[in-house]
């Protein structure tokens, strides 16, 4: 096998070599994971999975996850080329989750935050019911045990498939946000990947006490040909980029991926010496692979072991 054959066979079995999705570069896995998934070649954001982001930020032997098992089902029968069941079947094979979010509690430098992972690789990241209903628990158990929250976007937006059901999670998920930020008084700090657009943007997105991004990444609203032709003018060409944003006052920070877990510990470890801070702290967690163990471990342990402190 001559080794053009064997690298193409690699990336067929997607295992040793990816493309940068940028400037197609052939990437090595292992060299792009140790460059933080920034491409070599061309310094872009690979698009990172959520699991793979997971470990980038929080501690080994660390994570308890939630809700791992809740699954989408189909209210409205969905059929455009597939039918959404046969789309939420690929989508979950491809990806190894039930839905395009991730959520739990864990240590980021031995200090405990409740975070939530959006997956851009499942259905384009996109909130359906099952994403709206797992960031809500995920704020509200923050809420119950003061916990700092951190929500990693990757969204198309809201899942079409399931309608206004995936619209009402917009007001769902912020009016939980309002009683952890406005009553509880905690810190919700948001972190916008490329790219993070439409509901995701216009609920819990943008409304963190913190808002960072990586560099480059695409955020706004609706399309860009749309805001054109609604508006009859040319846009600049770094229009809906973070730097663009940053620029005009709607985020607070820019943040390269090899500096993002050590640029929130900087900032929680301030957070934690403020005098009002509520303070958490978590059982290990046991290793395991299986997320059945998992999920019954967290909803008969969790909740009665963990104690805190004000
Ligand atoms: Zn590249």
């Amino acid at each position: 096998m001559s080794i053009l054959s064997w690298m193409k066979f690699s990336l067929d079995k997607d295992d040793l070599w990816t493309c940068c999705h940028q400037c197609g570069a052939v990437l090595y896995r292992k060299h792009l994971k140790d460059n933080y998934y920034v491409c070599i070649n061309c310094n872009f954001n690979v698009y990172m999975t959520g699991r793979q982001r997971l470990e980038s930020l929080i501690d080994v032997g660390t994570w308890q996850p939630f809700d791992e098992m809740l699954s989408p089902i189909d209210p409205l029968n969905f059929n455009d080329q597939k039918s959404y069941i046969k789309r939420l079947h690929e989508a979950q094979i491809h990806t190894g989750l039930q839905d395009s979010v991730i959520t739990g509690t864990g240590l980021l430098s031995e200090i405990p935050v409740a975070i939530g992972i959006m997956d851009f690789n499942f259905m384009g990241g996109s909130m359906g019911s099952v994403v709206g209903e797992k960031i809500t628990r995920l704020i509200e158990y923050a809420i119950d045990n003061g916990l700092i929250l951190i929500l990693v976007c990757a969204s198309g937006g809201a899942r079409m498939h399931e309608g206004s059901l995936s619209l009402m999670q917009m007001a769902k998920i912020s009016a939980a946000l309002n009683i952890y930020q406005n009553q509880s008084n905690l810190l919700y700090i948001t972190i916008l990947t490329s790219p993070t657009t439409g509901g995701v943007l216009a609920s819990f997105a943008m409304l963190g006490d913190l808002i960072f991004s990586e560099p480059n990444a695409l955020i706004g609203f609706a399309g860009r040909r749309v805001i054109q032709q609604t508006l009859q003018e040319e846009l600049p060409d770094n229009f809906q980029t973070a730097e663009y944003l940053l620029e005009h006052g709607l985020l607070d920070l820019i943040i390269p991926r090899e500096f993002l877990k050590a640029a929130l510990y900087e900032i929680l470890h301030i957070y934690k010496k403020i005098p009002f801070r509520r303070t958490g702290y978590f059982n290990h967690y046991i290793n395991s692979n299986n997320i059945l163990i998992e999920e019954t471990w967290r909803r008969t342990n969790i909740r009665i072991k963990q104690s805190f402190f004000k």
